[in-house]
């Protein structure tokens, strides 16, 4: 089908629940889609970070392929063959003690949320006083099932839905005495978790100060609540460590991992220390799909690609995210229109003083064939697949520079260019073999 007929039945037959861009792509290699016309777009969103390894990577076919011919699915009634393999991974490069997996971000934060309850119900049989309320903080997203966007801060997502679930109260972004505050409120030990993404995602690419997440760290530990920390965007590699929280130095009682995991197979996961995994026992919690030999077998191959030659993706991933984020910053400095960069890695932000410029900037550089999402209104944002090279932000950046420029003059952006870069390689960085750009 064509993309016009695709868009008739989608209208006709589809629950009304994207707003999707008019384009239909029909392949990728690299760091590029190709739409239905053969023309190549240069993506910096990955999917909304999901296909980290960008598209075609050697590595993930060929795990696709050995385990798509051996055993897709038995269910957890079974042991198979790579939840083992993968768990020794998650647990080494996470510094977290047990893993549970499951199909999504949403999945992964609601396993956090319930473990968190559990947990203080552990607690409290055990003559501990803990109650079960829960602090979420401003701007937060962590998914869209009735725990995860009872926990997500923006009106737009919670209200249709009311009423959400009691007992959770949100903290002025880093602010420290509101923390303070909220935390310590009624007898002092009502809540059960502070949740927090250590770069907010959909929030615009805020990063949470050290301060405010050391305090987050130490109320948790005066009481026996659980730091819930959410890297399902940040994490497996974005910001050039494993986890975001690594830059801070401050171990969570459990994180939650999805998009990349499985390079852009549904799959997610949720990481929590000994102690916290106490307070899980059979039964309690589970999902069909969970941990299948499929989403397994790709996983390894992810974190292996990154893994590999002594963790080389990931010293890329903070040289190209340097390059990016310096380019960036010009930016600011020379256009009135342009407030501020934020982020870390491959995970950056860029904030317009104007959601209406933000849109039009986006939607001219998808015309300009060069991917980039807008989030909370007046930010745009960058997640493009680790193997980005600086080429490909020069090429980004000067785009952003002409059109900003061309607003400034107050001049309209004529339309597409026709070639919005330099070519699909067969270079090496793009076949994942080797991550110096
Ligand atoms: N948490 C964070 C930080 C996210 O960015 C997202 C998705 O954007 C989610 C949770 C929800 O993940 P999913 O869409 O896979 O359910």
């Amino acid at each position: 089908m064509k993309l016009q007929s695709i868009q008739a039945v989608e209208q006709k037959l589809m629950l009304q629940t994207y707003a999707r861009n008019p384009y239909l792509f029909v392949s990728g290699e690299g760091v590029y889609l190709r739409d239905e016309n053969g023309d190549d777009y240069l993506d910096l969103l990955s999917g909304i970070g999901c296909s980290a390894l960008g598209y075609r990577h050697p590595a993930m076919e060929a795990a696709i392929l050995k385990q798509g011919a051996n055993l897709i699915h038995t269910s957890n009634l079974f042991y198979t063959e790579h939840t083992a393999e993968l768990a020794l991974r998650l647990t080494e490069i996470s510094g977290l003690d047990r893993v549970y997996f499951c199909n999504s971000g949403t999945e992964a934060w609601e396993a956090a949320l319930k473990l968190a309850r559990a947990h203080a119900g552990l607690l409290r049989s055990e003559g501990k006083t803990i109650g079960t309320k829960i602090l979420a903080l401003d701007h937060s997203f962590h998914g869209r099932t009735m725990g995860a966007v009872s926990t997500t801060s923006k009106d737009k997502y919670r209200e249709p839905f009311n009423p959400l679930i009691p007992g959770v109260e949100f903290v002025a972004f880093n602010d420290i005495a509101d923390l303070r505050a909220k935390f310590s409120s009624g007898s002092g030990t009502d809540f059960c978790a502070v949740c927090l993404e250590p770069i907010q995602g959909e929030g615009g690419i805020n990063p949470v100060t050290q301060e405010f997440f050391a305090e987050c760290r130490a109320l948790c530990d005066s009481t026996g609540a659980l730091l819930l920390v959410d890297e399902i965007q940040s994490g497996l590699g974005r910001t050039g460590k494993w986890f975001a929280y690594q830059h801070y130095g401050i171990r969570p009682d459990v994180t939650t991992l999805a998009k990349p995991l499985a390079g852009g197979i549904p799959m997610g996961t949720m990481l929590c220390t000994e102690e916290a995994a106490r307070a899980i026992t059979p039964g309690m919690h589970g999902t069909t799909f969970g941990g299948n030999p499929f989403a397994c077998a790709v996983a390894i191959a992810v974190i292996d690609a990154i893994r590999d030659d002594s963790e080389a993706m990931l010293a890329h991933i903070t040289k190209v995210g340097d390059y990016f984020k310096s380019r960036l910053q010009a930016l600011v400095e020379n256009h009135p229109a342009v407030k501020e960069v934020r982020g870390l890695g491959l995970m950056l932000g860029l904030e317009l003083h104007s959601a209406d410029l933000a849109t039009k900037i986006a939607h001219e550089m998808m015309q300009n064939r060069i991917i980039v999402n807008r989030t909370s209104d007046t930010v745009l944002r960058f997640l493009p697949p680790y193997i980005l090279q600086k080429k490909h932000v020069d090429i980004t950046v000067d785009k952003l520079d002409h059109l900003l420029q061309l607003h400034q003059e107050g001049h309209a952006e004529p339309g597409a260019s026709t070639s919005n870069h330099d070519h699909i390689d067969a270079s090496p960085i793009l076949a994942g073999g080797t991550t110096h750009g």
